[in-house]
């Protein structure tokens, strides 16, 4: 057993974590417990347990919180409607984590133990996955390095933390088109950079471009690319689709600076099996904006774990504002958004295997 459960010696009662559950909204409400993990260059991995989840000590001189040497996932765990407890495709989340980790020269977490850590959590902490439809049980896996060195160096020492944390339903009364602010002046990911690593630091740095978008009255930021600043690539935190009038599905391709999301795959391997036309090629912003004027695009959505699939009814620029579609959610994006809910939920034959059940 990699990670022997040590109870929480003071539970939150019943009746607290039933309120806390009501309306949990999102990262905000945790659970009892949490995984850690230790990885040194002597030792490998080694000292893993379920545990009280606690504040932790962590000496000021680690390297993490001088050069920001971390990583991360996010998954969900889902009750079916036979009661079961499920996980998306986590094996998904377990090489993505490693792939982060060699970019930002880390040790990578093998496949079993980062699927362990997982759901020797959800198993200890099921009371805390929301009973009202849509809810569960959001994870967040990470890793620091915690050696206490301010050498510029991959650090010999790591830290591993799963955390769990109850989330209500994202689309409360259905889904709500967004509006993009395009930044012109920021870029997420350069060619050769850590964009298609889940790493904190690329979060850090779009911060100031959100803030750029809701001054503007938008609701999240869209990136271009570094080169060019001409071909749309992703939002902050999710992967962008456009739905064309002749049927025509498309996103941007991996290139390096992108994110492979989870639920991008997901789409496209359900749009594929569809036989639908599926395009991974680039897009121009301009062209964006010259085909929601004509109606040859009738739809934009973003998707990621959190929401799953979020449509896009307005984006806006320095100089240009236009409205995709009518505005609000469109026929393929609320398809998507309710096959793949369904296939998640149990509600729909899951042809691609992607359920995992937690026994
Ligand atoms: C996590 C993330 C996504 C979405 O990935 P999923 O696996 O679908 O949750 C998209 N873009 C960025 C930048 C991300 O960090």
């Amino acid at each position: 057993m990699s990670f022997p459960f040590v109870p929480n010696p003071s539970p939150v009662s019943a009746q607290e974590r039933a309120g806390r559950l009501v309306d949990p909204g999102f990262g905000r409400v945790f659970t009892d417990h949490m995984a850690t993990l230790r990885w040194s260059e002597a030792a490998g991995w080694h000292d893993g347990r379920i545990c009280a989840r606690a504040p932790f000590q962590i000496d000021p001189a680690s390297a993490v919180l001088h050069y920001a040497q971390e990583i991360f996932e996010g998954l969900k765990a889902y009750r079916l409607d036979d009661g079961a407890l499920a996980l998306f495709r986590p094996e998904q989340n377990a090489r993505r984590f490693q792939r982060s980790a060699r970019r930002l020269a880390m040790p990578e977490l093998p496949e079993d133990l980062f699927l362990q850590s997982i759901e020797a959590l959800v198993r200890a902490d099921a009371d805390w996955v929301p009973g009202q439809e849509g809810g569960s049980l959001y994870l967040r896996p990470f890793l620091i390095a915690s050696e206490v060195f301010l050498g510029v160096k991959p650090a010999s020492e790591y830290l591993y933390v799963v955390l769990a944390s109850s989330a209500g339903s994202y689309w409360k009364g259905g889904a709500r088109a967004i509006s993009l602010w395009v930044s012109h002046d920021y870029t997420r990911a350069a060619p050769g950079g850590t964009g298609e690593a889940k790493c904190g630091g690329n979060y850090a740095t779009s911060l100031v471009a959100q803030q750029e978008a809701i001054r503007r009255g938008c609701d999240q930021v869209v990136f271009l690319d570094a080169g060019e600043r001409r071909w749309i690539e992703e939002l902050g935190g999710m992967n962008i689709f456009f739905v064309f009038a002749d049927g025509t599905i498309r996103t941007p391709p991996l290139a390096g600076t992108i994110l492979p999301g989870i639920t991008r795959d997901s789409i496209l391997a359900l749009a594929r099996a569809e036989g639908l036309r599926v395009e991974e090629e680039p897009y121009a912003i301009a062209d964006w904006r010259a085909d929601a004027e004509s109606g040859r695009l009738t739809e934009s959505f973003a998707c990621g774990t959190a929401a799953v699939v979020t449509p896009i009814g307005r984006v806006a620029g320095p100089d240009y504002g236009f409205t995709v579609g009518t505005g609000a959610t469109g026929q393929v994006t609320q398809h998507f958004l309710d096959r793949l809910t369904a296939i998640q939920r149990g509600r729909a034959p899951d042809a691609h295997g992607w359920v995992q059940r937690i026994g």
